[in-house]
């Protein structure tokens, strides 16, 4: 199941399926292109259900709905993390990348439908005036009609992401310094 899973997020398949607590991290992937289905109407039986039919990967907090997933061999990942860079970090160290590049395939946070690049002329009316003048790159969600532009908000996703990374680099360090401890150590009994 690891090296399926591996290979899955190697080849870019970037579909995924998460439970219903989960819906920040839904709407964070979404923006970084991830296709990430996500609803809160289904119990668990049917997530499996849809996760086996579709294709996607399983993404829950929930250790006995991972663990049933992958008695099915639908590849799953547990989030045990609560803040949403904890959530992310997690992400990362199964090989998701959150790289600003990504924004080229960026989809709408509320519903998942790939987002167009959009003209000032276009969205004029749907964005505020200070906002018109200060940024450029605006984008259209042509199923929800919801405009979006990269404002103040990227800020916070920005310090998401390092708050992401630095949890990484500590978890890395301390894990390198277990090892280097750990022969040293009387054994536990
Ligand atoms: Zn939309």
């Amino acid at each position: 199941m690891e090296s399926l899973l591996n290979e899955l997020v190697a080849l870019s398949v970037k579909r995924l399926l998460l439970d219903a607590m989960l819906g920040k991290l839904a709407r964070f992937l979404r923006i970084f292109g991830y296709d990430a289905e996500y609803s809160r109407e289904l119990d668990d039986r049917q997530l499996l259900q849809l996760a086996k039919e579709s294709g996607r990967i399983l993404v829950t907090r929930d250790v006995d709905l991972y663990r049933r997933a992958l008695m099915r061999n639908i590849p799953a990942i547990l989030i045990t993390e609560q803040s949403l860079s904890g959530m992310v970090a997690e992400l990362m160290k199964e090989g998701f990348s959150f790289e600003e590049q990504q924004l080229a395939q960026t989809r709408c946070p509320v519903c998942n439908t790939p987002l167009r690049q959009a003209s000032k002329e276009e969205v004029r009316q749907n964005v505020p005036p200070a906002s018109l003048r200060r940024y450029n790159q605006f984008y259209i969600c042509e199923a929800c009609g919801k405009v979006y532009w990269l404002g103040s908000h990227w800020r916070n996703i920005r310090s998401t992401l390092k708050r992401a990374h630095t949890l990484l680099e500590r978890r890395a360090t301390k894990s390198r310094r277990g090892k280097a401890a750990s022969p040293s150590r009387p054994p536990v009994s």
